[in-house]
């Protein structure tokens, strides 16, 4: 199929890095920040300790598609991530932003208001002369992966189950979609959807997350006749049907547990530990996904986790990957830091 030359040029995958300030308690404690960004380039400046206890820097160097300092905005970040996807969206794109990183380097700081800014986006194309007839509509849906498994976030943590039609769309039964008709409901939808999202408080400050966030918009493509008639059947699992339209293009935008909760598998809480094996799965497999992808590869290994699954159709044909891993500055979290660049630099 041809694409179009607008289409080749957003690359496929792009590896973003964004670094956040000092916060007031790393600062008032005199924290170092051993983070320095020049271009797309960044430095880890690794405090360590000789034998004889002597101390000396260790330096280590990466790269990435953009590297975003600690004085960029949330509308930069947007207009540097995100926006270059939005009129691929309308050209059968499924597009995927990730924010991956550990707790408290600013990854729902970063995710949260993406999604308002592109609706905001997807809604102005909507109406543009070169859609306004077609009977596009956008949708949006926010949900959760949790132990592996699925909570709507808008309907009180309802618990979904994931299915696969026979064209192998991911369909997750019982997931409700709210059509999006003007950008102030974004808003609501996105608080009330978090206010929801499982949190537990860690022996940090922050409060900790141990799951994916996963909040999508999709435009689709409306067949009136259709439409009157399947929203009466509400057995109908056709993914691509549902709501009576036809998925045009989607894109999700995904909070991931924080890398960290990885490592949980020796903690002596039995849950902990599986929740922090189900987290260590799905980051593994995301991975995977995404260097197939960048490979081309045939087979994507989507069945590593539930993550990778939900995503399934957002990994074939026409798909773009924002991967944002954001880093806190801090000496106290160099070992997290270097993980998270490591994570990214194997992405890319
Ligand atoms: P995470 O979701 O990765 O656990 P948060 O997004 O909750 O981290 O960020 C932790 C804290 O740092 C929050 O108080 C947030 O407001 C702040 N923060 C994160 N990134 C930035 C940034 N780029 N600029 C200013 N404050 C930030
Ligand atoms: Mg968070």
């Amino acid at each position: 199929k041809e694409s179009s030359s607008r289409e080749n040029n957003v690359a496929k995958i792009r590896v973003v890095v964004r670094k956040r300030p000092l916060n007031k308690k790393e600062l008032s404690r005199k924290e170092d920040d051993v983070v320095s960004v020049s271009g797309n380039g960044l430095t880890v400046h690794e405090p360590k300790l000789k034998v004889d206890l002597t101390a000396y820097v260790e330096r280590h160097e990466f790269c990435f598609d953009a590297v975003l300092d600690q004085q960029v905005t949330n509308d930069e970040v947007y207009r540097e991530t995100v926006q270059p996807i939005i009129p691929t969206i309308f050209q059968r794109t499924k597009a995927t932003c990730f924010a991956y990183g550990q707790t408290g380097s600013g990854k729902t700081y970063t995710m949260q208001p993406l999604p308002l800014r592109a609706a905001d986006d997807l809604v102005r194309l909507l109406h543009h002369p070169t859609y306004r007839n077609q009977k596009f509509k956008l949708w949006l849906s926010y949900f959760e992966i949790y132990g592996g498994k699925l909570y709507d976030l808008l309907s009180d943590r309802k618990k979904l189950c994931m299915r696969e039609d026979g064209r192998q769309q991911v369909c997750i039964v019982g997931l409700q979609e709210f059509e999006v008709l003007d950008v102030q409901i974004v808003k609501e939808y996105i608080e009330r959807g978090s206010a929801s999202r499982s949190t537990g408080s860690t022996g940090a400050n922050e409060e900790s997350s141990r799951s994916h966030a996963i909040l999508q918009l999709v435009v689709k493509k409306h067949n009136e006749v259709k439409d009157t008639r399947r929203n009466y059947n509400n057995n109908n699992n056709d993914a691509n049907e549902s709501k009576g339209g036809k998925v045009v293009g989607k894109i999700s935008f995904i909070d991931l547990a924080g890398s960290e909760r990885g490592a949980d598998t020796t903690d002596n809480d039995r849950q902990t530990r599986m929740e922090g094996a189900e987290i260590n799965k799905s980051l593994l497999a995301l991975k995977e996904c995404i260097r197939a992808l960048d490979n081309d590869q045939l087979h994507i290994p989507f069945r590593g986790s539930k993550l990778t699954e939900v995503l399934r159709d957002s990994f074939v044909g026409n798909s773009r990957t924002v991967m944002i891993s954001c880093i806190s500055p801090n000496a106290g979290s160099c070992e997290h830091t270097l993980n998270t660049l490591r994570y990214a630099d194997r992405v890319k």
